[in-house]
């Protein structure tokens, strides 16, 4: 039996909904697997600027390192959106991100087999369905490097520089490299080392450490063509790994062959056990307060912190399989339902993937 202490950003819009059904799992495994997990919600994003006057308390990060880890809905919407850049919800994001030093993403993309018809792409070139873990660096690069504007020649210039340590390529090549021993054994580099200084000093040093995982088949891909093969023959993925913002764009690209947005969960990680996780949906204002969202994304990401952070295999296997059987037994709601469907509700949801667990 553990005790395990969670900080709760349930956050603005869809967040609160979708985190309150996560939070209904974790209890029910709790029951049946006698584990002890005590909840405490805190506040960020639009819901804290209007309690508190900022998106980012400073006692939010306090109480985050306080606890074994952290859940998240998302953050932001359009009421927040004239505030200026430092003080808005996703800037709050970049900030809990470094203050709890998480540096690397990791966004499953899996199509589960009975969604394959919500699948955008081909049968024939899916096949019956693919599982890509998408390891992404999270703190460098050009969203955290020097910028700023200058006057050039012709006028005013803006300016934002992608540079990256060895330190900071070692760590999260050495995540990539064990979930991929833990996976395929298969790793694919993303880069753009034709044209990048920091991406060949990112491909030499992966490169340099596949001697320390000689099991694993590693292999570089520029990030055009990377673009171009998730679309064309996604199965040929196991795990890849890539900066910031190479990692900010394909992981969604990745998150949208599988057919929706609100099924794909993510972990954030560092040094240690302590993680935080998240759906990668945002705060879908459209739908919000309408019990309308889809929960599977917050309660996967539930089952990747019962196995990252707490090293409860048995438990997040349960939490997947029940995902599994209540799609496999036709439950969707609005964003994966068929047209004509009637569309179960996010709560109902909750309930019946609670009940398999
Ligand atoms: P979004 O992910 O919130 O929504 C995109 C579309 O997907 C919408 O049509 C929405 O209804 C749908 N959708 C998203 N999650 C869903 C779910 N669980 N179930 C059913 N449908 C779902 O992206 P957006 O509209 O670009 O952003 C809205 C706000 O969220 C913005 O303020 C943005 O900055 C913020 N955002 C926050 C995070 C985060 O907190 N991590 C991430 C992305 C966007």
């Amino acid at each position: 039996m553990g005790k395990y202490r969670l900080a709760v950003i349930s956050g603005d819009g869809i967040g609160p909904e979708v985190v309150a059904e996560a939070v209904k799992v974790l209890k029910k495994v709790g029951e049946t697997y006698h584990h002890e997990f005590e909840f405490r919600e805190v506040l960020m994003g639009g819901a804290a600027y209007d309690a508190c006057g900022t998106c980012f308390p400073e006692e939010t990060l306090e109480i985050c390192k306080q606890s074994d880890s952290v859940i998240l809905g998302a953050v932001g919407g359009p009421k927040w959106d004239s505030l200026p850049g430092d003080e808005r919800p996703e800037k709050a994001l970049l900030k809990i991100r470094s203050g709890l030093g998480l540096y690397a993403n990791l966004r499953p993309a899996i199509m589960h087999r009975a969604l394959s018809e919500a699948c955008p792409i081909k049968q024939e070139i899916i096949g019956d369905s693919f599982d890509i873990m998408v390891v992404r660096e999270l703190t460098g690069g050009i969203y955290f490097g020097d910028r700023g504007y200058r006057t050039g020649r012709y006028g005013e210039e803006a300016f934002d520089t992608e540079s990256y340590s060895e330190f900071e390529i070692r760590r999260i090549a050495r995540i990539a490299y064990d979930t991929a021993m833990a996976r395929k054994k298969k790793l694919v580099s993303v880069d753009k080392a034709n044209v990048l200084e920091s991406s060949r000093l990112w491909r030499k040093i992966v490169t340099e450490m596949n001697a320390e995982y000689p099991e694993v088949e590693v292999s570089h891909m520029y990030v055009d063509n990377a673009a171009m093969q998730l679309v064309r023959n996604p199965g040929q993925f196991d795990v890849i790994v890539t900066s910031n913002m190479f990692g900010d764009i394909l992981s969604d690209e990745a998150s949208m062959i599988t057919g929706s947005i609100g099924m794909l969960p993510s972990a954030s990680l560092g040094e240690g056990a302590f993680g935080m996780y998240e759906p990668i949906h945002g705060s879908a204002p459209d739908i919000a307060g309408q019990n309308k969202a889809n929960p599977i994304a917050a309660i996967l990401s539930m089952a990747m912190l019962l196995r990252y952070s707490f090293g409860l295999k048995e438990e997040a296997d349960a939490v997947e399989r029940a995902v599994t059987e209540v799609l496999e037994a036709g439950y969707r709601t609005a964003d994966i339902a068929k047209a004509g469907e009637t569309a179960t509700g996010t709560k109902e949801m909750g309930a019946r993937i609670v009940d398999r667990i």
